[in-house]
């Protein structure tokens, strides 16, 4: 019941000329696709990725958009500039944002607030660090942020969210979470929303994995029962790699 989503993060990647090679690559191999798919793009190239996947399946998202409407932010992008150019998704507290760029459950939280007043579709991230795994954390730092990231908001609100649990230690690693791993803690960050939000919202809510989810990995991933898609950083970046997964 709840329609699975692929979505790819191409993160500091792909010029507008390479965008295009690779979107014109990608459409006819994910065209028959059962699941949504989504490509989140440099802030450059989303007007291309529009234009290019205009009448196919293939949405397209912002990888950050800033919380305020307009004005004095230098080198913030609003909401209303990522609509005007063809966002309909965004990527909000990526871990590298939060690690490197200073990123906090309050500010995850304004940008949630401000994509969803205007119109854009959050794709949330959280997940825990390795050493907050091996000191057994995980749980407490996913219910922290999951909390952090919807305060403030009502159960209609998630509707139009995604979450993607991405394990730190797993992005761009090539060490996949488990399926039985990565599908435990999606099943825990669905009952810390079902507590906050009730048990309809969290049963509609659809959590994606994220974290070196490839074609060969996908499928085991997929058919875990709390897992509904993923957030695909590296191979989202090979057509071939993407629609693979996408077809899982
Ligand atoms: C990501 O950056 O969201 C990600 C999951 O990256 P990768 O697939 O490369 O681990």
């Amino acid at each position: 019941m709840r329609t699975p989503i692929i979505a790819g993060n191409w993160k500091m990647n792909n010029t507008n000329a390479a965008a295009e090679q690779l979107i014109n690559e990608l459409k006819p191999l994910v065209a028959d696709a059962k699941a949504e798919v989504v490509i989140c793009v440099p802030y450059t190239a989303i007007a291309t990725a529009a234009r290019l996947t205009k009448g196919s399946n293939i949405k397209v998202g912002a990888e950050n958009v800033s919380w305020a409407d307009k004005g004095a932010f230098t080198g913030e992008i609003s909401a209303e500039m990522l609509k005007e150019v063809g966002a309909e998704y965004v990527i909000i507290g990526h871990s590298e944002r939060r690690q490197m760029f200073g990123e906090t459950d309050e500010t995850v939280n304004k940008r949630t607030v401000q994509a969803l007043k205007n119109g854009l579709k959050p794709i949330v991230c959280v997940g825990e660090t390795l050493q907050e795994r091996e000191s057994d954390r995980t749980k407490d730092v996913v219910k922290t942020q999951t909390a952090g990231a919807f305060a403030g908001m009502q159960a209609a609100d998630l509707d139009n969210v995604v979450i993607a649990y991405e394990p730190v230690w797993a992005i761009g690693t090539g060490k996949t979470a488990t399926a039985e791993q990565a599908n435990e803690t999606i099943a825990y960050i669905r009952s810390v929303v079902a507590d906050l939000f009730g048990k309809t919202a969290a049963d509609k809510l659809r959590i994606q994995y994220g974290g070196s989810m490839n074609p060969q990995n996908a499928a085991a991933l997929m058919a875990q029962p709390d897992i509904d898609g993923g957030l695909i950083g590296g191979a989202s970046l090979k057509a071939v790699d993407f629609s693979k997964v996408v077809k899982y």
